[in-house]
């Protein structure tokens, strides 16, 4: 892999380049990738390297519900950043997630503007556009909706020779963005410092107004850049709003805690070679989770069985056959301000303050999920499909998550609740954008990566039609 360097050590000058973007996961690569399908050049920041995994970079300490090193473990640097170790499990966000009362949260977008993008989206994601409407009616107030789940697509492996070749995209791999700077005005950034762990050299870059930058750092390698203090002890270029980091928000999985006894075998339920794997999964239908004000919730089925009593005794009550399924249960969290991703005073090798996090799943987030138990276990009695078993102690102890790090640098109308606007533009920047599930203001329960593609292709259209 060519590191586009010159022989002295320089990068080449940055006004050769249309537009930079810092991180290469799944949003900088599809950032950068489309740019450059329409004629802009790129220059590709990428702090770890092309060959190994750097874990140590975000180097964030934790406290509260996620601990022992899950923002760390969760946040991979090298070329196809996190997309080294995801697992390939695709949903889209339902249609409440961009407006839900029950959340506090209104997206600036609605499904239907981005449903395009996810038409897009998939193929990226080695997928076809079927994936996205995959829900079917199954009991009242409920929906069959199942995940897609194909090889995880491997985004360092897939844009290796593409990247290599291209000319209107060089990756500066190895070379971490230490901070931003902006104009007089703050209406527009006007410089990054940057370093190259080989060699330890340190390198400023002009940007010009008319050049975007596009920070696609991971959903806590965006705020650590944003919140990285100034010489000066201003506040940081991009933090004006004091919102950035706040409302981070993981998945909540309960695993072991939920089965289910229906009067189907699911594994008939066959899904097309596009779709992949389904995983077979039943979410609230968007009626019934707006009328009970319930958060997103999927039950996934995870094995099947019928060595259970309670299928031998709706076999003989109902006359026909019953199966057991063990469950993963995955939730939503609400934004909540107090979790947080803020700086400590210790540096990491690059130089950058290490952050800390504070991440609590809230209890209205386990009651919402425990209260859509109770729903789905009252229609399948009424329809005598089946049965829900709670182990309600685990639902309360056994919380961990996904790996899904939402929200730190929120969308939003305002500078007053969001720090960038329906465009991922940051609030007054001109040319300052955000591409990850950072800026997603509610998570819903389904796995980010399709959505983070998805507005990943929306930014780099905005970006190429000079809006
Ligand atoms: C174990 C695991 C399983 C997962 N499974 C799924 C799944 O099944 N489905 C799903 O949808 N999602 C899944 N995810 C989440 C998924 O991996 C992420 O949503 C996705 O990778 C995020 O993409 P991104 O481009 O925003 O960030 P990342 O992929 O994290 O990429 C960010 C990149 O930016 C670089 N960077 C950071 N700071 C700087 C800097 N200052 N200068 C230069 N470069 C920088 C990093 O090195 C990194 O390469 C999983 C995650 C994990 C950890």
């Amino acid at each position: 892999m060519a590191v586009f360097i010159a022989s002295d050590g320089s990068f080449p000058d940055p006004s050769s380049y249309d537009c930079f973007v810092i991180g290469s996961g799944p949003a900088g690569i599809t950032t950068a990738v489309t740019l450059a399908e329409a004629n802009r050049k790129v220059l590709l920041f990428e702090s770890g390297n092309d060959d190994r995994e750097r874990r140590t970079m975000p180097n964030a300490r934790n406290t509260g519900h996620f601990r022992d090193g899950w923002w760390d473990r969760h946040s991979i640097r090298g070329l196809g950043g996190t997309s080294q170790v995801w697992s390939g499990w695709c949903a889209s966000l339902m249609e409440r997630d961009f407006n839900n009362p029950a959340a506090g949260v209104r997206w600036p977008i609605a499904r239907s503007e981005l449903f395009p993008y996810y038409r897009r989206a998939a193929p990226i994601l080695d997928r076809s556009p079927s994936i996205l409407d995959p829900e079917k009616p199954w009991i009242p107030g409920f929906l069959y909706r199942p995940y897609s789940r194909l090889r995880p697509t491997r985004f360092g492996a897939r844009y290796l020779d593409l990247l290599r070749d291209s000319p209107a995209i060089h990756v500066a791999l190895s070379t971490s963005v230490l901070s931003l700077d902006a104009d007089m005005g703050r209406s527009a950034v006007s410089g990054l410092t940057c370093l190259r762990h080989e060699g330890d050299a340190r390198l400023q870059l002009a940007i010009q107004p008319g050049q975007p930058v596009v920070l696609a750092a991971g959903g806590i390698g965006n705020p650590m850049l944003l919140l990285q203090p100034r010489p000066d002890g201003g506040v940081p270029v991009g933090s004006e709003s004091g919102l950035v980091g706040r409302f981070l928000m993981e998945h909540p999985h309960l695993r072991r805690t939920v089965e289910l006894v229906l009067d189907e075998d699911l594994y008939q339920r066959r899904a097309s070679e596009e779709f992949g794997r389904a995983r077979h999964a039943f979410v609230a239908d968007d009626e019934h989770a707006a009328a009970h004000g319930l958060l997103g919730c999927s039950v996934v089925s995870y094995s099947k069985s019928t060595d259970d009593p309670m299928v031998e005794y709706l076999s003989w009550k109902y006359g026909k056959p019953f199966f057991h399924y063990g469950t993963e249960v995955r939730g939503e969290m609400l934004p909540a301000p107090s979790n947080r991703v803020f700086l400590t005073r210790e540096r990491n090798r690059a130089g950058l303050y290490r952050p800390t996090v504070n991440c609590l799943v809230g209890a209205d987030d386990l009651l919402s999920i425990e209260r859509t138990l109770r729903h789905l276990a009252r229609s399948l009695i009424e329809t005598g499909k089946g049965r829900v078993r709670i182990d309600s102690e685990r639902l309360r102890r056994g919380v961990s998550g996904g790996g899904h790090l939402m929200g730190t640098t929120r969308m939003g109308a305002t500078p007053s609740d969001s720090v960038v606007d329906r465009d991922c533009r940051v609030h007054g920047y001109r040319n300052l954008f955000v591409a990850g599930s950072s800026v997603f203001p509610s998570g819903g329960y389904a796995n980010p990566t399709l959505t983070i593609v998805a507005l990943a292709l929306r930014l780099a259209d905005t970006i190429a039609s000079g809006r």
